[in-house]
């Protein structure tokens, strides 16, 4: 059994990310509204009722807007910290609500969920590593730097969803004032393209099958330029860029040593079963 993966929504005006094996599944962040999340599933064949928690990062509007209704509706429990919950402003039903800690693994049925601290002007920001089997899948967007967690959680993944926000060129000679550029820039801000770049080239996993560009900027960047830039350098990895517009398609990933193994015990149980 593999992990599917999408990205509903990516950018400044709304994330989700949906994550799920045959038989449950969890939203990483739910920024856009109940109806548009529940038509974008709809068109993937995603079902709703697999979904069995929504997760956190952090309280910014792209990332929790469509929690109230959503988690209301379906009744779905939603893992947020004490600090983002207060300062997020959000009105949940008491009985949803759950808290986390940073590097404690949650399971929700047979996914787990491993949050670490990032680096963003939020109050109490998260990323998250959601695995099954031994296939891990990154969240990696709104991160100021790649920092030591971000490079050691990264390794192990077979497939990311990772913040590529800003062309440097477009960002330095864009419209944006200057304190906004800085905030952008700053280790509280976003990720680069030439950051995410190099994150990638540097420490990706021998095995990464897929590693979806996230977070792209909407007058800092151009998605024709991400796809570009990590093509050159993708490998055997497949290069997605996620829209701030719609869908991406449904993934599946798989951890190849897994399955290998998996083959080879089967090879050798037939072998033993001739004899
Ligand atoms: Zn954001
Ligand atoms: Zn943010």
């Amino acid at each position: 059994m593999c992990l599917y993966i999408a990205s509903l929504n990516s950018g400044s005006n709304g994330n989700c990310y949906y994550i799920g094996n045959d038989n449950e599944a969890v939203l990483i962040d739910a920024g856009i509204s109940c109806r548009e999340t529940e038509k974008r599933m709809k068109r993937l064949a995603l079902s709703m009722s697999k979904v069995k928690a929504i997760f956190v990062s952090h309280e910014h509007t792209d990332h929790i807007s469509g929690i109230p209704v959503l988690s209301k509706k379906f009744q779905l429990p939603v893992y947020i910290t004490s600090n983002t919950l207060k300062f997020s402003g959000l009105i949940l039903e008491q009985h949803l609500i759950n808290s986390f800690c940073a590097y404690q693994m949650v399971n929700v049925g047979e996914l787990s969920i491993t949050p670490f601290p990032k680096f963003h002007d939020a109050c109490d920001p998260h990323s998250f590593i959601v695995a099954f089997n031994k296939t891990r899948i990154g969240i990696f967007t709104d991160i100021g730097i790649a920092c030591e967690d971000v490079i050691k959680h990264f390794k192990q993944c077979n497939a990311a969803f990772l913040e590529s926000n800003y062309d440097e060129e477009m960002l330095a000679t864009g419209r944006y004032p200057y304190h906004l550029k800085k905030r952008i820039q700053s280790s509280d801000g976003h990720l680069s393209n030439d950051d995410a770049l190099q994150l990638f080239i540097t420490h990706r996993h021998s095995d990464m099958s897929h590693l979806i560009l996230s977070h792209l900027s909407k007058n800092n960047n151009r998605p024709e330029l991400v796809e570009e830039l990590f093509s050159k350098h993708a490998g055997a990895t497949k290069i997605v860029v996620a829209s701030r517009y719609c869908e991406t398609e449904v993934y599946a990933i798989n951890n190849i040593d897994e399955s290998y193994s998996e083959t080879k015990t089967k090879q050798k149980h037939l072998q033993l079963s001739m004899f």
